[in-house]
């Protein structure tokens, strides 16, 4: 096993070790791997992520560590992008202080908050999680609300302003049962490693901690989520919080700029916005509704009847194919039996083929199958019913001559 060096102290940034072994690496990455006799690296584990940092060999040569893990016999492996230095090699390992500081924050973090969830509301967390920019605990609890993820950050922070110190002890396996710990960890070892929370919190834990809850510099809740095995409440602590926190506003000016308005207007005027935007869409389709019901009665006006029914043809430049179909149906909804053959030349074109139900006697009968008629040798698509047919036709199409042309069959 490799002797940590941050079991006793998450300040040790720097360290002086042995290379002892080459570890293989997967064979598909190019990377090589390292262990130490010692190291101050932590390895991803228990929900925390890895430190990064600098191996520097005898002559000077530095050699990036970009990832550590742990190996199920406690070896730890690390990760480097160029060529492994010889076992027995003399090597000086750094780690990145600002990483380390942040994962602190994070992870002890989260241990306040979890006691606090316990505290106040008993409800115990099963995994915690931390990602690059945020971290999360899931609770085995269905429902959270957001009275108790108020309650419990006023509660978490408190105990970060009273600056409690936070210690690291070694107890037996026998000795933390009878400690009350506010979870056990399943793993069978001996000698457990508890963090201490001073009179709030004690939990067996391998991760890298602050020693007064004051460095956590605050505990900011976010989302909460419903999860297979309960609720997931994300949180971010420190320097991060201060860091999304930033983002927020930013966006946040941002959209309140573009109203001219205060940052806690903001979600009023979109309601506005919103409203607005509703009360628009609505009297245009009441303007669309009225103008194609004018333009189809000064269309049928305007057509003589012949064989007892008028046929409407009209080329659409300016109107989409909704229009297209509205002015179909008011040509064929009046007391005139009237067929439309109708298109629209914006984008994507089309044509509508719609005819008075009922009809006159003589009418063609079926506008889908004289739609299919009329677009096929033209490679355009479409179909519909006998009183009503919609298709496409395909670019450099003269959908007026064909209209027209298709106006003289049914005509005639
Ligand atoms: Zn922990």
């Amino acid at each position: 096993m490799t002797k940590r060096l941050y079991y006793d102290s998450s300040e040790m940034h720097e360290f002086d070790s042995v290379v002892e072994d080459i570890a293989p690496a997967s064979p598909e990455q190019s990377r090589t791997a390292v262990i130490l006799r010692e190291t101050a690296f932590y390895p991803t584990s228990g929900g925390q992520v890895h430190d990064t940092g600098w191996l520097t060999v005898n002559d000077g040569e530095r050699l990036r560590v970009t990832e550590v893990a742990e190996t199920e016999d406690g070896r730890i492996v690390h990760y480097l992008e160029v060529p492994a230095p010889v076992a027995g090699t003399a090597v000086h390992g750094s780690i990145d202080p600002e990483r380390r500081r942040d994962h602190m924050q994070q992870h002890s973090g989260q241990h306040v908050l979890s006691a606090a969830f316990i505290d106040l509301y008993q409800m115990p967390t099963v995994s915690f999680h931390m990602a690059e920019d945020y971290c999360s605990i899931d609770m085995a609890v269905s429902a959270i609300t957001s009275e108790q993820i108020a309650g419990a950050e006023k509660r978490a922070n408190q105990i970060v302003f009273e600056n409690r110190p936070v210690r690291i002890r070694y107890v037996s396996r026998a000795e933390a049962e009878k400690l009350g710990l506010r979870k056990m960890p399943p793993a069978e070892r001996d000698e457990l490693r508890l963090i201490e929370v001073a009179d709030f919190d004690l939990s067996a834990c391998g991760g890298t901690h602050v020693s007064s809850s004051g460095q956590i510099g605050s505990i900011l809740l976010r989302k909460n989520e419903k999860v297979r095995q309960g609720t997931r409440v994300e949180f971010v602590c420190g320097g991060r919080a201060v860091r999304i926190a930033r983002r927020d506003y930013s966006v946040l000016t941002e959209a309140a700029a573009l109203f001219s308005t205060q940052l806690w207007d903001v979600p009023e005027q979109i309601r506005k916005s919103f409203d607005e935007n509703k009360l628009l869409r609505k009297q245009k389709d009441d303007a669309l509704d009225e103008l194609a019901e004018f333009m189809a009665l000064a269309a049928l006006h305007d057509q003589p009847e012949r064989n007892g029914r008028k046929i409407v043809v009209r080329v659409f430049s300016d109107r989409d194919i909704g229009f297209a179909k509205l002015f179909a149906q008011k040509v064929t909804r009046t007391a005139t039996a009237a067929i439309a053959l109708v298109a629209s030349t914006t984008e994507p074109p089309g044509l509508v083929f719609a005819q008075t139900s009922g009809g006159a006697a003589d009418s063609p009968a079926d506008m889908g199958a004289l739609l299919k008629q009329v677009l096929s040798p033209v490679g355009g698509r479409g179909g519909g019913s006998r009183d009503f047919a919609q298709g496409g036709v395909p670019p450099g199409i003269d959908v007026g001559q064909l209209l027209q042309r298709t106006a003289d069959t049914i005509g005639t």
